[in-house]
């Protein structure tokens, strides 16, 4: 397409830590959060009226007047249709496993003493969860390591009841990815309350320390309180950050 001269954002990479603010005052959907970072998804959905610039607590976006698409409506109207459907089936995998769900979990338990589930929606990753499925909003957060469900069989029973969970390992998935993710979660979805469970063991502490990044990037004050699984399935320490 053919590049007239014309005002565009421009956005430091240096300054950007990530914080998704500027994603939502930018009606056009013009920026996402990639690897971290604030991306010009396409020239020709920036308008050029700098709408997020205020939103920036980093001073990383700013004007400036080059060569570029020029602004096409047409093209923002898909795209933002496009962000909506995915916000309703977000599947970075494309499974259709991994749709949005919110569902009733299942009643007491059966009469054969089956642990009942007590998880109301789907999916459950951290990656795979949209900051704006509509589970999350005002929810009581459980953000868990993922072997926490497998070292404390008694999650359905005590922890999950009435909330919604994310899990994910602080140590084999990439943190940033995590901080990012976790800050639009605190800040698109206001969670009421969030739980954090974390195993005994030392890296997995990680979670506690990415979740607070995200808070600190979200400017949310909202208490975290941490339950500290050990490998046998006891609650060993229950503080609060
Ligand atoms: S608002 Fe946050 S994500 Fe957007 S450019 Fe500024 S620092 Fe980066
Ligand atoms: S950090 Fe370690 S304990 Fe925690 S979820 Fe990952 S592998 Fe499991």
């Amino acid at each position: 397409m053919a590049k007239i001269m014309r005002k565009i954002i421009e956005i430091d990479e240096e300054l950007c830590d990530g914080c998704g603010q500027c994603v939502t005052a930018c009606e056009e959907g013009a920026i996402q959060i990639v690897n971290g970072k604030a991306r010009l998804v396409s020239e020709k959905l920036c308008d050029g009226l700098g709408a997020c610039i205020g939103e920036c607590p980093r001073g990383a976006l700013r004007i400036v007047e080059r060569e570029a698409e020029a602004f096409d409506h047409h093209a923002v109207e898909e795209h933002l249709a496009r962000l909506r459907a995915e916000a309703e089936s977000p599947l970075a995998c494309g499974c259709p496993g991994s749709q949005v769900r919110e569902f009733t979990p299942e009643g007491p338990a059966p009469a054969k003493g089956e642990i009942p589930s007590a998880l109301s929606q789907w999916p459950v990753q951290i990656r795979l969860v949209p900051p704006t499925a509509p589970f999350l909003r005002e929810a009581d957060l459980l953000v868990a390591a993922d072997c926490v469900p497998v070292a404390y069989p008694e999650l359905h029973l005590r922890l999950l009841p009435g909330k919604k969970i994310l899990i994910g390992c602080p140590k084999f998935d990439p943190a940033e990815e995590y901080v990012a993710r976790l800050a639009e979660v605190l800040r698109v979805a206001q969670p009421r309350s969030v739980t954090l469970a974390i195993m005994e063991v030392p890296c997995c502490r990680g979670l506690a320390v990415i979740l607070e990044e995200a808070r600190r990037r979200a400017g949310s004050d909202i208490p975290l309180e941490v339950k500290v699984i050990s490998p046998r399935g006891e609650i060993v320490r229950e503080e609060r950050l």
